[in-house]
């Protein structure tokens, strides 16, 4: 897009600019309007969607459009390519090792400071810079990667998307408007609302696929238990609340005598890979 700017050295009279300007706003509110729609690629019965019964395709249709708006108004994506293939490169590890293995999964790293991570559904997962930054070792970033892998493994989006459409009434017998569902989806994604019972189950799930994975369960709780050490609570835990219990429940389930055991604890070797960052 940038490239184009070269062609305006000349000036350009100020009613053809303006005629650009209008054309791009419409492009990015309303593709509608330009006669086509976004919906148009997607299988029909996408339009309505069921949320109870959601095939895969959909979810992935659904994430997709979230992403689009996410990327459009909220967030910056950081593209160094060896830190983004890094972080893919870990998040299929522990997918293949996952009860939704054959879901596409799209890891995408987030310029952002605040330590954090997100998932919406059908495979976004969302890692800040600054988290990246924070962990000490693989192991320590795989088990917050996990721990989003287990949301959308646990399809706690769609149920929290499902409970705000009921709240809006927007919810009948034959489904729901899939724009309507993007937008609830996207604004979920904006607020995440996080529950009690749903950041357990992601930790129950993220502890499982980073042990089927092989890497050492330590980091998880070690990540944990030094975000809640720090003066601020870090974005990832207000987001995310209830960590002391959390660290409990994860230490209680893991053997500490074999917790060391597995990869992802060489410091140098992490910090080879996010140099870009350093
Ligand atoms: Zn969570």
């Amino acid at each position: 897009m940038f490239r184009k700017r070269d062609a305006f050295k000349r000036p350009i009279p100020y009613v053809l600019l303006s005629a650009f300007v209008a054309i791009g706003v419409l492009l990015t509110s309303n593709p509608a309007v330009l006669g086509f729609s976004i919906w148009d690629v997607l299988p029909s019965a996408v339009q309505v969607v069921q949320l109870s019964t959601m095939s895969d395709e959909q979810e992935v249709a659904i994430g997709s459009q979230i992403n689009d708006r996410l990327l459009e108004n909220d967030i910056a994506l950081y593209q160094n390519s060896q830190v983004v293939e890094y972080v893919d490169r870990i998040g299929q590890r522990l997918v293949r090792v996952s009860d939704r293995a054959d879901l596409p999964f799209t890891f995408q790293v987030v310029e952002d400071d605040r330590v954090n991570a997100f998932a919406t559904l059908g495979g976004f997962v969302y890692v800040h810079t600054g988290l990246l930054r924070e962990a000490e070792n693989e192991a320590e970033l795989a088990g917050v990667i996990a721990h989003e892998i287990g949301h959308i493994v646990e399809r706690h989006a769609i149920e929290k998307m499902k409970q705000a459409a009921i709240a809006q009434g927007l919810l009948n017998a034959a489904g729901i408007d899939a724009d309507a569902l993007v937008q609830i989806g996207y604004e979920l994604a904006i607020r995440r609302p996080s529950s009690r019972s749903a950041e357990y189950e992601a930790d129950d799930v993220g502890l499982a696929l980073i042990e089927s994975a092989g890497y050492a369960p330590i980091g998880m709780v070690n990540f944990y238990h030094k975000l809640t050490s720090q003066p601020s609570a870090p974005e990832f835990l207000s987001t995310h609340p209830n960590t002391n219990d959390r660290i409990v429940r994860l230490q209680r389930q893991i053997d500490l005598a074999t917790a060391t055991r597995g990869d992802g604890l060489d410091r140098e070797a992490y910090r080879r890979q996010i140099q870009s960052l350093l």
